[in-house]
């Protein structure tokens, strides 16, 4: 049986990642500082016996004895992300070294969950890993714009340089449940806006667009990229059918049956424009696509936020 580090795994995708590798019969550390994740997304695995959870933070060294890692931790909304920048780029930089140290000690496979913000403000649509991408490096994003790219960095080199068995993963916009309620990311946001009948935030004038991948599809494809031997990414993972800001406050209002209206607020600085990913690359090399449309998912994440709010 391999076991697996998950870095984050009491986060959003940490926690389902950690139930599909159990479900798999996998034996899964999880480590975790809990600055944006909770026990209450991981408390179900508690009793598992192939399950154990430490409280760490990942800019410290860990020693631990696993086959595989899942490198996950990162706080990845932009409000959590913004509140604390330097320990962003601190986790993003030290915490991947020490990542990759262990990596490198233990001989385990390690898989980064880098993402669609290395494009920035993308001048390419949609995105394909060929493309370098267009970041500011001084904006209020760039803690984690920057610090996914130097992560991405140090991946390559320590592959170069000391022979580690890298994956990357370029995550798109993914959404599902266990996302905080006051994570700030626009499908939570709009979803617990309209439940609770207030206004529905568009920023600008809500005409940039997204792509919204399901939790579930996004989770296998990690594990797939895992998997797979002869490749090691970037990949894109996502999930291409693109939407405006406007067109998901929407469909939100009408999947809730929400008597809520949509207010503009001002556009958050550097907010890329057109979001898609281009993902031929992992149809091709890892056989994925993902298969649920964004209102079967808004409806399954709906749910969940319904139940989370007692309604
Ligand atoms: P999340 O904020 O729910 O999860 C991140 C987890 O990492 C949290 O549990 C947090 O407490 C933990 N963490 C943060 N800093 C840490 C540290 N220094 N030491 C230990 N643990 C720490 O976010 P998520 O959506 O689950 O994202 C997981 C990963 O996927 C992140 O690396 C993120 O950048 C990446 N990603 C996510 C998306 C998305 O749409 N969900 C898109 C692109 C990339
Ligand atoms: N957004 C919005 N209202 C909100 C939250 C977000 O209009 O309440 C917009 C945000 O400006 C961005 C898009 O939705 O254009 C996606 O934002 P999110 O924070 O989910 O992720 P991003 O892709 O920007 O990292």
């Amino acid at each position: 049986m391999d076991r697996f580090l998950v870095t984050g795994g009491a986060g959003f995708l940490g926690s389902h990642l950690c139930d599909s590798l159990l479900a798999k019969g996998a034996d899964v550390v999880c480590i975790d500082n809990f600055f944006s994740g909770n026990k209450d997304n991981i408390r179900h695995l508690f009793s598992r016996n192939f399950f154990e959870l430490i409280r760490h933070d990942i800019i410290h060294p860990l020693f631990v004895e696993v086959d595989k890692i899942y490198h996950l931790a990162c706080p990845a909304s932009p409000i959590h992300y913004q509140l604390n920048p330097i320990k962003t780029v601190k986790t993003n930089v030290m915490g991947t070294i020490n990542m990759l140290g262990l990596a490198k000690r233990i001989k385990a496979r390690i898989l980064l969950a880098s993402s669609s913000e290395v494009y920035g403000d993308s001048q390419v649509h949609p995105q394909p890993e060929s493309y370098w991408g267009n970041v500011n490096p001084i904006g209020l994003r760039s803690c984690y714009d920057e610090g996914k790219r130097v992560a991405e960095t140090l991946m390559m080199d320590y592959h170069r340089q000391n022979n580690v068995d890298i994956k990357i993963a370029r995550i798109f916009n993914t959404y599902g449940p266990r996302m905080a309620i006051d994570d700030g990311r626009v499908v939570s946001n709009f979803i617990v806006q309209a439940l609770k009948k207030e206004s529905l935030t568009v920023y600008g004038d809500g005409s940039q667009t997204r792509s919204f991948c399901y939790v579930s599809d996004l989770v296998h494809a990690l594990m797939t990229m895992m998997d797979a031997d002869e490749f090691s990414g970037p990949v894109n993972l996502g999930n291409p059918a693109e939407f405006t800001i406007i067109e998901l406050a929407e469909k939100i209002v009408k999947l809730t049956k929400s008597s809520s209206k949509i207010v503009h607020k001002p556009l958050p600085s550097d907010d890329p424009v057109r979001r898609c990913p281009d993902i031929s690359l992992a149809n091709d090399k890892l056989h994925w696509t993902p298969k649920i449309d964004l209102e079967e998912g808004l409806v399954k994440t709906i749910d969940y936020f319904k139940e989370k709010l007692g309604l």
